[in-house]
């Protein structure tokens, strides 16, 4: 009987690419749900601030508004659009990455010197809260995208002042290590409990969303960091704890450029 055994190896050959299309799909999936939630959220967070905004504004427009509560009103109507531009930025931001920004040159920069540069930046917002901004480490010359690169290091640094306590600090460290180019940043904030810690770089994910919005935030901003780090090969790494702080780190790879001139490294040519 030749028949079965034929079968049995057609089969057996057939497995593991039956599997593989299997798999395939369940990614296919998995990523087409991904992307109903996403609109399904950006429609929620679009329209929350939307509706206060046409409430506040149609009250005031009917004359129901005492004018000493003018001011107070319309403050309610600039913090919500505020929070729509950002909103809306980010979510640009986001697509641009998706569509993994190709067009973007990527050139050499020095990761310390784009760090102060943003670090800078942040003054106001450190200096509202009393929050001492610190830099150390050295040049270290990075192959990437400027831009994506710049507002990876934003999101996290703004995060540790947005996370912070009145009179807390801000540590931030640049400079060469044996893996590659990392920026390293440290907080002494409020921490993220432990079973967050994957989470948040989740698109709109918050460990708590009133405080969250109250500070500005969109929950975007650590998915921005994430895909950003995806496009450069980039890890990003969390170690925090309640109470104590956190510590978020980009450690980049080492590329050919990134390389010196030596004989026998391990760069891929
Ligand atoms: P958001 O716009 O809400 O800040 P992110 O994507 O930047 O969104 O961050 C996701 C969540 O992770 C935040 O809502 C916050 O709960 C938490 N988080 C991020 N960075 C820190 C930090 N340095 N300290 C404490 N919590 C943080």
């Amino acid at each position: 009987d030749l028949e079965h055994p034929l079968e049995n190896t057609v089969y057996e050959e057939l497995t593991p690419f039956l599997e593989a299309m299997d798999r395939q799909n369940k990614e296919k999936e998995a990523v087409a749900n991904m992307r109903k939630e996403f609109s399904a959220n950006v429609s929620h967070e679009l329209k929350t601030p939307l509706t206060s905004i046409s409430g506040y504004a149609e009250i005031m427009k009917n004359g129901m508004v005492r004018p000493a509560d003018i001011p107070v009103f319309s403050e309610r109507i600039y913090k919500e659009a505020r929070r729509l531009i950002t909103l809306v930025e980010d979510i640009i931001k986001l697509s641009k990455l998706d569509e993994e920004s190709v067009e973007l040159e990527k050139e050499e920069v020095d990761l310390y010197d784009l760090t102060r540069e943003t670090i800078s930046r942040l003054a106001p917002q450190a200096l509202q809260k009393n929050i001492r901004m610190e830099i150390s480490g050295e040049p270290v010359i990075y192959v990437g995208i400027r831009q994506i690169l710049d507002e990876m290091i934003y999101n996290v640094c703004e995060n540790a002042i947005k996370y912070n306590n009145d009179g807390g600090r801000v540590s931030v460290w640049v400079g060469d290590t044996l893996e590659g180019p990392k920026v390293s940043v440290r907080d002494t904030g409020i921490g993220i409990p432990r079973e967050h810690h994957e989470r948040i770089f989740e698109r709109f994910y918050r460990v708590d969303k009133s405080h969250s919005k109250e500070r500005g935030g969109t929950g975007l901003g650590l998915s921005i960091v994430k895909h950003g780090a995806l496009l450069h090969g980039a890890k990003v790494s969390v170690d925090s704890e309640p109470g104590r702080g956190t510590r978020i780190e980009m450690q980049f790879p080492r590329k050919e450029k990134n390389l010196p001139e030596t004989a026998g490294n391990e760069t891929d040519r």
